[in-house]
């Protein structure tokens, strides 16, 4: 039994983790990041994920989505590579080893989907990122969460955490059952909210201080998973990639209230702003 200690996300630890960039590197270096998801009428929301995985630097993006979301993908999306999974929502993966995942926006919960979600997780063992629908496929069964491999990272709101793990009184107490979670699983729970709270293995506990609440729109939340993906396919730690992504997203948040105010703003711009936040820590 460890004791959790609380750290706070502020300049400072962001500059310790951030790497810049390295001239001397190709495509290669920045790994290759897969973003599982999309469904008919939620292909937005990979198209979100894949945009935020482009604009976080990693050095080849895949587009893992249905039939319906092909033209979709591969217009607003050129840089990345489509590969279909399926007609209408996902019914089979096929998936590299050396590719790092992000899953679950817009994923949907169909059947077929389900059984090629639990399939791939039984048969990859490095870390990976599970969001959304993902995580509402791993509630449906308590034997399902063990499927998870060790240090991958889970990011989900309030709601998906109580489907997980079951009801707490308040804010105070999902921190310490997902403290105990964390440890008890071996996994990055980052517990989404106003401040988001990142959760490590260990039970110590990073607590984020950028964004606002222009980010509670449908959306938004995709767009963090794209970012901590790419992240993790640039060979940042699972926790590294975490605390970073988490701060980039709510960074750029910040930056896209202030031109375009916390009512008007959109998760695309908060996408464009990721610019800025970059530009502000390199
Ligand atoms: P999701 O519910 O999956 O779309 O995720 C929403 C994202 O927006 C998470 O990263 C939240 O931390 C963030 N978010 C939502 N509402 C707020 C808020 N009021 N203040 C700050 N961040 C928020
Ligand atoms: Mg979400």
């Amino acid at each position: 039994e460890t004791h959790t200690t609380h750290f706070t996300i502020d300049d400072e630890v962001v500059e310790k983790i951030f790497r810049p960039r390295d001239e001397y590197s190709h495509k290669g270096s920045f790994g290759k990041a897969g973003i599982i998801g999309g469904s008919y009428g939620k292909i937005g929301a990979a198209f979100l994920s894949v945009k935020a995985a482009l604009k976080s630097g990693a050095g080849l993006v895949f587009a893992y989505s249905p039939k319906c979301g092909y033209e979709i993908l591969q217009t607003s999306s050129p840089e990345a590579m489509f590969i279909e999974a399926g007609e209408k929502y996902i019914e089979h993966i096929e998936i590299d080893q050396d590719l790092v995942l992000g899953i679950g926006p817009g994923l949907g919960t169909h059947h077929e989907t389900e059984e090629s979600l639990l399939k791939l997780l039984k048969n990859y063992s490095s870390p990976l990122v599970l969001d959304a629908d993902a995580l509402n496929i791993i509630s449906k069964d308590p034997s399902y969460i063990h499927l998870i491999p060790k240090n991958s990272i889970i990011t989900p709101h309030p709601k998906e955490f109580e489907r997980l793990f079951g009801k707490t009184k308040d804010s105070f107490e999902r921190s310490d059952l997902a403290v105990k979670k964390a440890k008890e699983h071996s996994i990055y729970i980052v517990l989404k909210d106003h401040h988001t709270q990142i959760i490590t293995p260990d039970g110590n506990v990073y607590y984020n201080i950028t964004g606002n609440s222009g980010l509670a729109k449908g959306g938004s939340g995709d767009i963090l998973t794209g970012i901590i993906t790419s992240l993790l396919a640039q060979h940042y730690s699972p926790k590294d990639a975490a605390i970073l992504g988490v701060w980039l997203h709510g960074k750029s948040a910040d930056f896209a209230a202030e031109k375009h105010s916390k009512e008007s703003m959109q998760p695309t711009d908060v996408i464009k702003e990721l610019e800025n936040t970059f530009l502000y820590i390199n």
